[in-house]
């Protein structure tokens, strides 16, 4: 995916805007550049767009948004800053992780109302790390819907989407000035378009095994979850082009994706008074610490695997999300009346098992302390019948990426904006500072809507002001 200096080339078609990627940021840049005023295209690799953002479960978090407000919901932009900065250790540049935290509840409400992306609240449990309801979705609560409520947005916009262009090659003049890109068809035809600014929204480089085994070795060899066409070319033609990144060691893990069906478990089940065990029925961990980090501990299991134990209130919680219904109709999902069938149903050690959930009874009860440091109190102690899913951990997908100030510029390492280079999403370093524990639930969805639209706004006004 090369970069090629020649300022003397010239493109037939021209796009003021472009765009690379049609996932959740390239499609909310689109929309954002469109609405202020620029043409805009958008080149998309895929036969249809979906990328990580529709394999996500599409869970937005954004602040003092009007849907919060209706639940009596106060939840101040500081309060956001707060979570994410307490979550990533300040490793992240506050003024990005501020930027993105203020932009979140204009971005969404412009998103419905210009556009009518139809956003909910998503009640019924608080994510790890968050000091307020603060996710939104579209109703069907998954990232496919998310996708389709954005490409129906698009369309009704009149955007121009050119899907199955597999952008390879980006033009730049000698002064890193992107002129244009060349994007390869299916029947391997070669096409060209000249742009005034581009927005890498082609996101992050979890779908490449070697770049991943390079900055995120930890990672390296477990299943990697998010979208195949990831493949970091964004980050190699930022750096071509003088951009800098930062926090390539950063990730999205996930610590509940049921095996062998590959489908995720939501990390619901935790909140509301689960818990995790291994082979030998022991916990291993705090399962509050946030599902992210969880990957790790879950894969350093034996067989790399863990089981999440529950009850039938927190199955009933599962049951509002797609992915668990469908994890239940695979038979994913056991039940049993008592501990010692659940043990069995699992081909887990009966007295193990008892022995973890009285501890954990202890626990709730304030007569013993949990050693891994979690509060069991805060919910109700977990009743028959029970249910057991058997999980992994796994690579949803890299934080890492180019450097970009608070319009979504990608910078060179000094700290200046490239000349009409911007980034957004899985494209960009994110919000999650350098380590996976940094990683607050949201943080990817965030990132890729909120600078998916501070990148098409500061594109469209570049563009405007060339002469
Ligand atoms: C299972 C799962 C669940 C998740 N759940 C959540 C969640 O609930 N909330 C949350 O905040 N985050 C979640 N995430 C993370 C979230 O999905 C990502 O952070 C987000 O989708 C990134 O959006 P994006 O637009 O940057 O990238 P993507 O959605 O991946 O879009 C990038 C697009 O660029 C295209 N592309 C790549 N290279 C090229 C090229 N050379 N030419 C043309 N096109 C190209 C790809 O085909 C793709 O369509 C989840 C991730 C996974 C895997």
């Amino acid at each position: 995916m090369p970069v090629v200096v020649d300022p003397a080339r010239r493109f037939e078609v021209h796009a003021p805007v472009l765009v690379v990627g049609a996932g959740a940021c390239g499609l909310v840049a689109a929309l954002a550049a469109h609405d202020a005023g620029a043409e805009v295209l958008v080149l998309e690799r895929d036969v249809r767009p979906a990328g990580s953002t529709a394999l996500s479960s599409g869970f937005i978090p954004a602040c003092e948004t009007r849907w919060q407000r209706e639940r009596r919901i106060v939840d101040p932009v500081a309060q956001m800053v707060a979570d994410l900065r307490r979550k990533n250790h300040d490793e992240a540049d506050p003024r990005v992780v501020e930027a993105v935290c203020r932009a979140s509840g204009p971005t969404l409400e412009w998103l419905a109302d210009a556009h009518g992306v139809p956003f909910v609240l998503v009640e019924g449990f608080l994510y790890p790390g968050h000091s307020a309801l603060r996710m939104h979705a579209v109703p069907e609560k998954t990232g496919a819907a998310l996708m389709a409520a954005l490409q129906r947005a698009a369309a009704d916009a009149g955007l121009d989407l050119l899907t199955q262009a597999h952008v390879s090659t980006v033009y730049a003049d000698g002064a890193s000035r992107v002129r244009g890109v060349t994007f390869v068809r299916p029947d391997g035809e070669v096409e060209e378009v000249g742009c005034g600014a581009l927005v890498l929204a082609c996101s992050g480089f979890g779908g490449n095994a070697a770049m991943v085994r390079r900055y995120i070795p930890e990672i390296a060899d477990a299943l990697y979850f998010g979208h195949v066409g990831n493949q970091g070319d964004a980050v190699e033609w930022g750096t071509a082009l003088g951009g800098a990144v930062r926090d390539m060691t950063a990730y999205q893990g996930h610590g509940s994706v049921a095996t062998p069906h590959g489908i995720l478990i939501t990390w619901a089940l935790m909140m509301e008074g689960g818990f995790q065990v291994n082979a030998s029925g022991r916990r291993f961990s705090n399962e509050h610490l946030g599902y992210s980090e969880q990957c790790l501990p879950v894969i350093e299991q034996a067989g790399r695997v863990a089981w999440n134990i529950y009850d039938e209130r927190c199955h009933r919680l599962g049951m509002d999300f797609e992915d668990y219904r469908g994890a239940q109709a695979l038979g994913a999902i056991r039940r049993a009346e008592t501990i010692a069938a659940l043990a069995s149903a699992c081909g887990l050690p009966g007295d193990a098992l008892t022995a973890t959930f009285a501890e954990v009874a202890r626990y709730a009860a304030g007569s013993a302390r949990d050693p891994f440091g979690r509060d069991f109190s805060s919910r109700p102690a977990l009743a028959p019948p029970y249910y057991a899913v058997r999980v992994t951990g796994a690579l949803f997908h890299t934080q890492g990426g180019l450097v970009v100030d608070e319009s979504a510029r990608v910078l060179d390492p000094q700290g200046a904006p490239r000349p009409n280079l911007f980034a957004g999403g899985g494209a960009a370093s994110g919000v999650s500072g350098a380590h996976v524990w940094g990683y607050l639930s949201g943080n990817g969805l965030l990132a890729a809507v909120t600078l998916g639209r501070l990148a098409g706004t500061a594109a469209a006004a570049l563009v405007r002001d060339q002469p």
